[in-house]
């Protein structure tokens, strides 16, 4: 009998509530949800697509040790035995984990219970770290915590939505239709794009600032000083709940104009213009996403943002606040269980002994992690080193989408051993592996995610998972018993394990901090099953509320009060003689990642067919190239891509934007992150992938 089932989109962070309807004939239709509070029914392309990606081409439909089927006990032991002699030869922290924010939290607090608790190494990392980790970094840095304040509904209640770093037309697309309806209904609600392109979010812009790349903290250090000099500044708030005012506006106000000016590339009407707009307005909500996180200064691009909000007392108020848009569907639930190399589980830290013994105890962990691990970037490394000996990949395609993805290719080529678990059998990275396992896929496994808003909402099946594949979280439980910890991985469902993680958050008080969901520790089965979206924090007894944080203070430092940061506008010199054009990456409307689920639908595949150089056309006149011309981009890490010219003036001058989402499969010379030098964020370790000096010539075949 045709039934519909209740499940949650598995791409971008909105993290949209979706009924899939299943025909007898076993034909499945999409429509949204028009319950859930992430999209009251809307979806976008991507979202409304999905029954077109549910086919078997290329999928993983049993396990494989050197390219050959095997048996799972026979993958799993070889596995097992494989990391316990790695560890027992060459110590913990020879082998790691590189995880996805496409897994479910409940296959996360598994992986990274068997590493940080069990193996005893915190080498655990994950392509969120592309994602949002500055977010995370500048969370803490002023909140004490990695807490989001607000909610989705405050751009609906904002009369200023300022958006930096953020195509969220493009890559947050149901978000910005409440948003664009908002605007629509109500033209009082202004909104300022700040990207050094013209976007499709642009579009809706009463005021675009096309910001030099990097130019973000002095235009925000630039508006702290602008919002003390025009009285805007929330003194009573600074003085109740906040430290390191003082110092950070005197360095903010150090910044001349001239340099601010020249940092930012804009025209001195257009700052003041945004300035005088933010002042003004007391419900103002900046969003920020990629084009902030991505970068060697990520981090402080946050705690600028941050700053000016604490500033203005305009945090975790009705349409006030920063708000970060995490990337993927659920960046936000891994954070939640410490599946950052820097993290433990429930937002507490390894470098806190208190939290490592609590944790200890919670596990009953013969051996929990000591010190922080290695993270995305300096992971490859260790690889390419040869100090990591064992790697276990899940859900993730790195050698498409890490930076320097050539030396990333050869690292795993290279090393003894690696483990990948994904839906599909070919994509470029699970072509590398010596064991291949099947994992289930959206429609066919279960679980809970959480988005941007702090929303944890289920993905339930309904559909069986084809051949052999197996969901994550057993696949890892699986490994966990075979290396001896028998009892500690004895999980028979998702269920169980959500509600071991609910424990954990509650465990001992520790909901005294954000993070706690102790009112599902006791869920059972049939609760799991039913469970409604609901926004964290919920403590055992309540019952679930719009949530938000900070308006009356309650940071989670020690003293209760936010800390301004002071936040170096030093934008770094990328762009040198033999590499003068500025290379941005990013997504486009209608793909995800490196598009193993999306170039499996006709309709997505149509928007955009092939990957492209977004180049101005004064800039593609210099440079003898018409539209749709072959052009070759190089950069210091020695790559070279070829890819067909976009001529737009919707791209500035000296910028080239090429999408991240083309394989080698697809294009074997298109993966633009082999141009991306390892650079990191310091604070972060999150990788620039916005900002990378290119040259660009017209291709020569000959
Ligand atoms: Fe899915 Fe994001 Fe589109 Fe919503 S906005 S349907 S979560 S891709």
């Amino acid at each position: 009998m045709a039934h519909e089932v209740k499940t949650t989109c598995p791409y971008c962070g909105v993290g949209c509530g979706v009924i899939a309807k299943v025909e007898e004939n076993g034909a499945v239709s999409i429509k949204g949800d028009p319950d859930h509070p992430a999209n009251y029914g809307r979806l976008c392309s991507k979202g409304s697509a999905l029954g077109e990606t549910l086919d078997l081409d290329g999928r993983a439909l049993y396990p494989t040790v050197d390219g050959k089927r095997q048996s799972w006990d026979a993958a799993l032991d070889l596995v097992a035995e494989t990391f316990s002699r790695t560890i027992s030869e060459q110590g913990p922290d020879s082998v790691a984990f590189y995880l996805s924010g496409q897994l479910l939290t409940e296959d996360y607090y598994v992986a990274n219970k068997l590493m940080k608790g069990f193996i005893g190494s915190a080498n655990i990392d994950t392509n969120s770290r592309l994602c949002m980790a500055s977010s995370v970094a500048g969370h803490k840095r002023a909140f004490g915590a990695d807490t989001v304040p607000g909610n989705y509904r405050d751009l609906e209640l904002a009369d200023l939505v300022v958006l930096v770093g953020s195509n969220m037309g493009w890559c947050h697309p149901v978000l910005y239709q409440r948003l664009a309806a908002e605007k629509a209904k109500r033209p009082g609600l202004k909104v300022v794009v700040i990207d050094p392109r013209r976007t499709a979010t642009s579009d809706i812009a009463d005021l675009h600032l096309s910001i030099r790349p990097d130019g973000d903290v002095a235009l925000f250090n630039g508006l702290l000083a602008h919002l003390v000099e025009a009285g805007a500044i929330d003194q009573s708030y600074i003085a109740a709940h906040t430290t390191g005012f003082a110092e950070t506006f005197s360095a903010a106000a150090s910044q001349s104009f001239a340099d601010l000016l020249d940092a930012t590339g804009l025209p001195a009407m257009q700052i003041r213009q945004f300035f005088q707009m933010f002042a003004a307005t007391e419900r103002s909500v900046t969003c920020y996403s990629q084009g902030v996180n991505q970068s060697s200064l990520g981090t402080d691009k946050v705690n600028a943002i941050i700053n000016c909000h604490l500033a203005t007392g305009r945090v975790g108020k009705p349409g006030c606040g920063p708000f970060s848009l995490t990337g993927q569907p659920n960046a936000m639930g891994g954070r939640e269980v410490g599946g950052l190399a820097n993290m433990l589980a429930a937002h507490m830290e390894i470098a806190n002994p208190d939290d490592r013994d609590r944790v200890r105890r919670f596990w009953a962990s013969p051996s929990i992690a000591e010190k922080p691990g290695l993270k995305a970037v300096e992971m490859f490394q260790a690889v390419a080193d040869g100090r990591i000996k064992a790697l276990w990949i899940m859900s993730t395609n790195p050698v498409v989408s890490m930076p320097d993805a050539d030396a990333v290719k050869a690292a795993i080529a290279a090393c003894p051993f690696v483990v990948v678990s994904d839906i599909q059998a070919d994509t470029d990275t699970a072509q590398l592996a010596h064991v291949l396992l099947p994992a289930a896929g959206w429609g066919e496994k279960s679980g809970t995610v959480t988005n941007s808003e702090r929303r944890i909402s289920r993905q339930r099946p309904f559909k069986l998972a084809p051949g052999e594949a197996r969901p994550d979280w057993w696949q890892m439980a699986e490994v966990g018993r075979r290396m001896g910890f028998a009892e500690a991985f004895a999980y028979s469902s998702p269920a169980e394990i959500f509600a071991e993680h609910a424990s954990l958050s509650a465990f001992e008080n520790h909901g005294s901090r954000d993070f706690d969901i102790g009112a599902y520790a006791t869920a059972r089965e049939a609760d799991y099953e039913a469970l409604i979206p609901f926004q964290w924090p919920q403590q055992a007894g309540e019952t679930a509320s719009e949530s938000r944080f900070f308006a009356n203070g309650g940071f989670y430092h020690a003293d209760g009060k936010a800390r301004f940061i002071v936040c170096d506008t030093a934008a770094p010199e990328r762009v040198k003689a033999d590499f003068p054009f500025t290379l941005n990456t990013g997504r486009v409307r209608d793909h995800w990642h490196t598009m193993t689920r999306t170039a499996k639908s006709a309709r997505l595949s149509a928007h955009l067919a092939e990957p492209f150089a977004e180049i101005h056309p004064l800039d593609a006149a210099s440079l003898g190239l018409a539209d749709a011309a072959l052009v070759e981009l190089t950069s210091e890490t020695g790559a070279r891509i070829l890819v067909r010219t976009l001529v737009t003036a919707r791209q500035s001058r000296g910028s080239i934007f090429v999408p991240m989402h083309w394989t080698g499969e697809t294009a074997s010379l298109a993966r633009v992150d082999t141009l991306v030098p390892s650079v990191t964020d310091p604070i972060s370790g999150q990788p620039a992938l916005k900002h990378v000096g290119v040259s660009v010539k017209p291709y020569n075949a000959h």
